[in-house]
């Protein structure tokens, strides 16, 4: 079983150096880390896949402390979160910038999948890449187009952050397709906010999976009404086309412990198996329907392709 979009810790690493949030602990933190994830395992959890890229405050090294005193895999990622806001560096270093040559983001990317992130041998096996409620700006394009290169490079998936009140998972998957990814390999993620059917079917129909993967993110849409999504979508032949997992974290500097614990109690990793996978069940999905959301669907989106295989 693997939940395919999470996040272990959320930082800020300039804020982080400068104000230090007062509910950040490092030791503390990465033992409540380790609990959780033993926790999972108990529950049946095999796999994590921590989309935590840069702009979200990657620090692999972090992460591969809780990783080597669990018994769960945790899978890294690369990619970057950013709306407008990339590195300065960007701006300056690139194709036609003041230090012209070749995108220093394409060169990072297939870097942290071939070789190791961070002077780790831990490689990357996700990209990530994210549109706003503002679209495909300047930096998102830059990133997107790093991300498809890198992809058609390695054969590893593109998972997305999207927005679907604006209905943008489309918008990714034109441009996407357009520089040569087959949809198949791209996963629209946070598609569970939304319940417009006709919209989810389409990014289906497209070929993608679709990221039901804000359980416990009731402040956004509450838990009921996404199962209900789900279930609609499984009754419509969907199963193969969807994953299921929470965009939890074990700490978030945007939404800290206290808050989270306070509003949105369910919003943890252990809600899909204690909470949704029985509220499925009530609802008339069937073992064969969970297993491929849980386990088949996330299996093959995290085997690499033959690189260069270009659009199905
Ligand atoms: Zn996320």
């Amino acid at each position: 079983m693997t939940l395919i979009h999470e996040h272990v810790f959320v930082r800020s690493p300039e804020l982080d150096v400068n104000f230090p949030h007062p509910e950040w602990d490092e030791a503390a933190t990465v033992e409540r880390a380790v609990a959780g994830f033993e926790e999972l395992h108990a529950l049946g959890v095999r796999t994590v896949v921590d989309l935590t890229v840069l702009g979200l405050g990657r620090d692999v090294n972090l992460v591969a402390r809780v990783a080597e005193r669990v018994p769960i895999n945790l899978v890294a990622s690369t990619g970057y979160y950013t709306g407008s806001g990339l590195a300065l560096e960007f701006q300056f270093r690139g194709p036609g910038r003041l230090i012209d040559g070749p995108d220093p983001l394409v060169e990072y990317f297939i870097a942290d999948i071939e070789k190791g992130i961070g002077g780790t041998n831990i490689r990357a096996g996700m990209l990530k890449v994210m549109t706003a409620e503002d679209g495909i700006s300047d930096d998102v394009a830059r990133v997107m187009t790093a991300a498809a290169i890198a992809h058609q490079q390695t054969g590893v998936a593109i998972s997305t952050h999207s927005h679907p009140g604006t209905r943008n998972g489309l918008d990714q998957q034109v441009f996407l397709r357009e520089r040569g990814v087959a949809l198949e390999r791209v996963i629209i993620g946070h598609s569970g906010d939304t319940e417009d059917l006709d919209y989810l079917r389409a990014l289906m129909d497209n070929g993608s999976t679709i990221g039901m993967d804000r359980f416990g993110m009731e402040h956004v849409l509450p838990d009921d009404r996404r199962v209900a999504t789900v279930l609609a979508l499984l009754d419509l032949g969907y199963a193969d086309r969807m994953v299921l997992s929470h965009d939890a974290a074990f700490f978030s500097r945007v939404t800290p412990p206290s808050w989270r614990a306070r509003n949105v109690p369910n919003w943890q990793m252990e809600n899909i198996s204690r909470r949704i996978v029985p509220m499925l069940v009530r609802g008339g999905a069937s073992d064969e329907a969970l297993h491929q959301m849980l386990v088949t669907n996330p299996r093959r989106l995290l085997t690499p392709t033959q690189p260069g295989a270009g659009p199905a």
